[in-house]
């Protein structure tokens, strides 16, 4: 498809009055999915953040990475157990977890954004204590009791320290954060990053937090790419969520967003990941390319 310079500049000029909406403003982005595994993707989402940072944003990257932790530990003859979308990991399993995270994955982020014409700092939560951890307990319903699970080293975000994310990019770097927490002995903790992205936008009272997944957004009939519900009231969530409408690591997702709206950040999306420049679609256009989360 070739454009018209009219179109050309057309596109351009309709990005303005987001550019200068979003001038100096902080978005936090929970990159995962596909488009952390399909190449024209992963450029697409470093582009993305790089001409977000160029026109004077603050981007800061949340980065998942369980396909990889799960091909890991496979390597190591490992196996894991999932309950209500939490990976149970024991010591060995937080060592590679951590491993993966942060040597590998965090890394190669950091690497790909200088490829593509920016800066950036790779951080875990025990960077400049970033993120205080303690255990998670999940509560699970069995023959009509509430039970309680270990997940062992499953961790919640118990505090946030941004003050090395502001250091960061104030020396004009994005940052790029593994989610992992930090316990009071100095034990790791592997924490969902979208809870992770969700408290770091609240910390850093961001203008939007961005979850990329690997559907359209929230759909009403999760077996129908149609439903997709554009615009969701954080009232309507508590029964979508008991009717399974909403259900497996779209709650998380989800919860975030509201504890994002109440903690003061203005604008929550989660959005398709699997379309080229989402991201972009989403913050410089008026493409809505997901489901926003909104109050009410
Ligand atoms: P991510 O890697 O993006 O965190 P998850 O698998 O944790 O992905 O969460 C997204 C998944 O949630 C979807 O792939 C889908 O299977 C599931 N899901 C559950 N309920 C819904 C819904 N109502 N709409 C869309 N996806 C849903
Ligand atoms: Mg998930």
């Amino acid at each position: 498809m070739t454009l018209s310079p009219l179109e050309k500049t057309g596109i351009l000029i309709e990005a303005l009055p987001y550019i200068r909406q979003f001038y100096g403003k902080t978005v936090v982005i929970k990159y995962g999915g596909h488009a952390m595994v399909n190449c024209e993707l992963k450029k697409a989402v470093m582009q993305d953040a790089v001409l977000m940072h160029l026109v004077g944003m603050r981007p800061v990257i949340v980065h998942g990475g369980g396909p990889e932790i799960t091909s890991m530990l496979g390597r190591l003859g490992k196996q894991s157990q999932f309950i209500q979308g939490q990976r149970v990991t024991d010591a060995e399993t937080m060592e590679i977890v951590e491993m993966v995270l942060v040597g590998k994955i965090n890394k190669e982020i950091v690497a790909n954004i200088h490829r593509y014409g920016g800066k950036a700092i790779g951080l875990c939560g025990k960077d400049g204590h970033l993120i205080e951890a303690r255990k998670q307990v999940a509560h699970i319903q069995k023959d009509g009791e509430e039970m309680d699970l270990d997940l062992g080293y499953v961790g919640q975000v118990e505090r946030v320290n941004p003050g090395i994310i502001e250091t960061v990019i104030a020396e004009g770097y994005i940052p790029v954060v593994a989610p992992i927490g930090v316990g009071p002995e100095g034990e790791s903790y592997n924490i969902n990053a979208d809870l992770v992205a969700g408290e770091l936008a609240v910390a850093l009272q961001a203008d939007k937090l961005v979850l990329l997944t690997d559907v359209e957004g929230i759909l009403a009939d999760r077996n129908d790419p149609a439903s997709l519900i554009s615009s969701l009231e954080v009232g309507r969530v508590p029964e979508l969520i008991q009717q399974g409408v909403i259900a497996g690591g779209m709650i998380p997702k989800v919860n975030c967003c509201i504890r994002a709206l109440d903690g003061g950040v203005k604008k929550t999306h989660i959005i398709d990941g699997r379309i080229p420049h989402s991201i972009l679609l989403e913050v410089f256009t008026d493409t809505g390319v997901g489901t926003m989360v909104v109050p009410g």
